[in-house]
């Protein structure tokens, strides 16, 4: 990434430091060092700037949220069209910037400035659309957040790298498809709106960008399941995406987990949970197959999705965003394990071990590969699953 070179003085000797301001666009006001950590990359091409805020069709009433205004290149536009601008910028001098831009202006008294990190925040402003530039850091964080909002706005229109914009519209059996792909599909349309070229930013990121316009589904269009159980159920399934979902669902730790939220279902719906150890039970903790028969009572509840379980620790970054924590923890062994294990086994660990396996089974899904499978096929998995009381959230 090139530096960022310090204005020449004597260009400005002439004008006071506010003349000088409001004689250049903020974009090109060389003030400070753009900080590439905090993914910098200011619009400078002001169609681009306009194109964004024209294709998410804002309304007078609208209350739009942009994440990261940095000097306010969109921002300024959005202020003009929409009733109010919420900007959160995690950068104080990008909020001093953006605040100044449009200071004694009837644009001010419309845009309120929030200074932090967007995805710290617990959850995003409640807005009509959404808009960002991108900081290539926080985009699947950022899609995630949006998604899982109860009430998402109407549009988002964001920028992003090519590569991640491709994951958004990736199809099964597309080698970009990806537990993104998935969610982003299901809770949402999502349709490319224009490839942008990295010198359309200053300074230019090292690769291409594209503007993709997401319209989450909402009110009765909404699925009517939790995004923390659709998620959680991908998690699992393109931890692996080559694999079957048998050996997904195989390892000792997303059984053990299946068995937790199992648990919690138990108790929330009073039925028995029996934990006396079953002798001489030997059994593969990680093989692709499950044979183990067991009598499946009381548990004809497909319950709610209120475990007390969480899966803590999971982070969104694109490295290796598709695998759960305790996936990492296991690394490459956890993955190739074989060896058959004799430790005592529960007679919940079984039940829920069945349980599974009747999910893969009855649902055709046992040998199929999460990355050639569409939504409806996770959608059909997780109500299975539901219907024999495991939950994944
Ligand atoms: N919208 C401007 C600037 C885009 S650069 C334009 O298009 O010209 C991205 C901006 O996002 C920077 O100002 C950066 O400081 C800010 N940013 C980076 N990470 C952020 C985060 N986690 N939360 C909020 N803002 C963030």
């Amino acid at each position: 990434m090139g530096k960022v070179k310090t204005p020449k003085r004597a260009g400005a000797s002439t004008l006071g430091p506010y003349e000088r301001k409001a004689a250049k666009p903020a974009a090109n006001s060389n003030i400070f060092r753009f900080d590439k950590d905090f993914g910098q990359h200011i619009l400078k091409n002001p169609g681009i700037s306009d194109a964004i805020v024209e294709k998410a069709y804002l309304k007078p009433t609208d209350v739009v949220l942009e994440v990261g205004p940095g000097t306010g290149n969109i921002t300024v536009r959005a202020l003009e069209k929409a009733k109010k601008v919420i900007a959160v910028e995690l950068d104080p001098r990008m909020g001093a910037e953006v605040t100044k831009r449009v200071q004694g202006t009837p644009l001010a008294k419309k845009l309120e400035v929030i200074l932090g990190d967007v995805i710290k925040m617990p959850e995003l402003p409640p807005c009509d659309a959404l808009i960002s530039n991108t900081p290539y850091q926080i985009s699947s964080p950022l899609i995630f957040k949006m998604l899982a909002m109860p009430n998402p706005p109407r549009v988002a229109v964001l920028m992003f790298q090519r590569e991640f914009a491709k994951r958004l519209v990736a199809k099964p059996g597309d080698a970009l498809y990806s537990r993104l792909s998935v969610n982003v599909n299901f809770w949402a349309t999502c349709k490319h709106i224009m490839k942008v070229g990295k010198q359309n930013f200053k300074p230019p990121p090292k690769v291409e960008s594209d503007v993709v316009r997401i319209e989450p589904l909402i009110g009765s269009a909404r699925p009517n399941i939790a995004f923390e159980e659709f998620d959680g159920l991908l998690r699992i399934a393109f931890n692996r995406k080559n694999k079957t979902l048998r050996a997904s669902f195989g390892p000792k730790e997303v059984l053990a987990m299946c068995e937790r939220n199992y648990k919690v279902h138990c108790s929330l719906n009073k039925i028995p949970i029996d934990e006396s150890i079953v002798e001489n039970v030997a059994f593969d903790d990680n093989v692709d197959t499950m044979d183990v028969e067991i009598d499946v009572e009381g548990d004809d509840d497909a319950g709610n999705d209120n475990s007390e379980e969480q899966w803590r620790g999971l982070d969104n970054d694109d490295d290796d965003e598709d695998m759960p924590a305790f996936f990492k923890e296991l690394g490459d062994e956890g993955k190739e394990a074989k060896t058959p294990s004799k430790h005592p086994k529960t007679k919940v660990a079984l039940i829920v071990r069945a349980k599974v396996e009747k999910v893969l089974t009855t649902t055709d899904l046992a040998d199929r590969r999460a990355r050639m499978c569409d939504q409806n096929d996770f959608l059909k998995l997780l109500i299975a699953f539901h219907e024999e009381g495991i939950h994944f959230s």
